[in-house]
């Protein structure tokens, strides 16, 4: 039999916690949030019978679906795929977080467009602190003036950075860019922004991350399976 999803999300949390303890970290420093794209409503059911509540969706119009499915449970919704102009009203109405703001723009329709019956939208900038061409993320220059720019709208509440590094073959290379995007939020904290949460860590990654500061690591593959 293949390992359930509860087996796997048990075993996820030993991985996170045994890395925050090489980290000499406390072991309640990082989060984990279960990716469910592409899964359907009863395997996140499956994950919040564990104690789960933190979901990541990349796809809205998907997400939407199972939000709206799943209102019975008490659960937290992190959205972190890229956001077209057309999709921020589905994403302010929806979400509790969004890991994926990268362009003032798109700040300012999710403020806008949250509702005033909801609490601030949560909200983290995407950096691209490796450069990678093909990815989203504003650029570490780029990033001061973005950052006190969305840390100002009304109906937000900038609370730090996600980051997606390229795969890289060693673990020192990989804790080179997590490092890189650990001194970008010191920066910002530095500046008087009140940051708390630095998103970086997939299932391949998670253990550099938590090396270098993460404190919310996003798994999906090992928690759901492959996709
Ligand atoms: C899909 C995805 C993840 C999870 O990746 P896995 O390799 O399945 O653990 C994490 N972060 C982002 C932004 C993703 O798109």
């Amino acid at each position: 039999m293949s390992p359930s999803i509860a087996d796997n999300i048990a075993r996820v949390r030993v991985q996170i916690q045994t890395a925050c303890q090489a980290a000499g970290r406390a072991a309640d420093s990082v989060q984990l949030l279960a990716v469910s794209k592409t899964w359907g409503p009863e395997s996140v059911r499956q994950a919040h019978a564990t104690g789960q509540t933190a979901f990541g969706e990349n796809y809205i119009q998907e997400a939407v679906d199972k939000i709206t499915t799943l209102r019975d449970l008490p659960l937290v919704w992190h959205c972190i795929g890229p956001i077209q102009s057309n999709k921020t009203r589905l994403v302010a109405e929806h979400f509790d977080w969004v890991h994926s703001v990268d362009r003032l723009k798109i700040a300012q329709r999710l403020s806008e467009q949250r509702p005033e019956h909801l609490t601030p939208l949560q909200v983290c900038i995407q950096v691209n602190v490796d450069g990678g061409e093909t990815k989203s993320g504003v650029s570490p220059q780029d990033l001061p003036a973005l950052a006190q720019a969305v840390a100002n709208l009304p109906r937000l509440q900038l609370r730090g950075l996600m980051t997606i590094p390229e795969p890289a073959e060693t673990e020192a290379q990989m804790r080179t860019v997590h490092h890189q995007a650990k001194d970008l939020f010191e920066q910002l904290r530095a500046q008087g922004l009140p940051l708390d949460t630095l998103s970086m860590g997939m299932s391949a990654d998670m253990a550099a991350a938590i090396a270098e500061g993460s404190t919310m690591v996003r798994v999906g593959t090992a928690i759901f399976g492959q996709r």
